[in-house]
């Protein structure tokens, strides 16, 4: 069962946690030009008011299967298998009111509900000296092609698979996930930003906010993507708590919860 094998590594996670060293991944790309918005895979979007997360706590297991498959629903599940539909755009996209990195308009925009709790944790991440900035958060199923695209013409299809969203698999279509950076790291995506007091601020309060990280170190072939500190993905405030507390990733905790998706 693949159950056994997440105890394994879940048991690991803690360890491989506390030494964290660095990689790189996916949304980052450092070198290619595009590299500064890009890659990496997701998106989402949408806020469900009325759906609001502690529904989803505490609705069925039945409602919470229907929702991870809902590309509108802030508990959609975006990774390599579960994909976004080419014609989803978020309709509560918002610009963004905290430090920015990017020019680019499409990136320095959420949807409503995670820019209003990407505000509210960097502003009070301020209070604490901590200064955190937004770098790259929505980004379009048309985005995605052309990034990809020239991913491949660059790099060759297989390195494009490895640190590059297909188009519809980036979670940054969602509207939800956002890529956060400081000045100790240049304001780059850099797996060394997880061990900046930034990254670890990051690491110790985002899900106070309702956000995860979404690709945690040591969980590589479940998520899907390499380590990526910077990578986060609004969820809700109950769901990421309980993430948080499971030390799981998202799929590994929808599992958990009896979920059957793919892995
Ligand atoms: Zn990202």
């Amino acid at each position: 069962m693949k159950s056994s094998k997440f105890y394994v590594v879940t048991s690991l996670v803690g360890v491989v946690l506390l030494l964290q060293s660095c990689s790189e991944s996916n949304d980052t790309n450092s070198n290619a030009e595009s590299s500064t918005e890009m890659t990496e895979s997701d998106n989402e979007n949408q806020n469900s008011e009325e759906t609001g997360d502690s529904n989803h706590e505490e609705g069925s297991d039945d409602n919470l299967e229907n929702d991870i498959l809902d590309d509108s629903n802030i508990l959609k599940l975006v990774n390599k298998k579960y994909s976004l539909s080419e014609d989803y755009i978020p309709e509560d996209l918002v610009n963004l009111e905290v430090p920015t990195v990017l020019e680019n308009a499409e990136v320095n925009q959420l949807s409503k509900e995670a820019a209003d709790a990407l505000k509210e944790m960097i502003d009070y991440a301020k209070e604490e000296n901590i200064d955190i900035l937004a770098r790259s958060g929505y980004r379009s199923y048309k985005t995605q092609v052309q990034l990809f695209d020239n991913y491949v013409a660059n790099h060759g299809e297989e390195a494009a698979n490895q640190f590059s969203a297909r188009p519809g698999e980036s979670e940054h279509q969602t509207g939800l996930s956002i890529d956060v950076t400081s000045e100790s790291v240049s304001y780059q995506l850099s797996e060394s930003f997880g061990e900046t007091i930034e990254g670890v601020w990051i690491k110790e309060n985002a899900h106070k906010f309702g956000f995860i990280i979404r690709y945690p170190e040591g969980k590589e072939e479940i998520a899907g993507y390499q380590y990526e500190p910077w990578h986060l993905r609004y969820i809700g405030n109950d769901m990421a708590q309980n993430i948080y507390e499971s030390g799981l990733t998202y799929e590994e905790y929808l599992v958990e919860r009896g979920i059957d998706i793919e892995i």
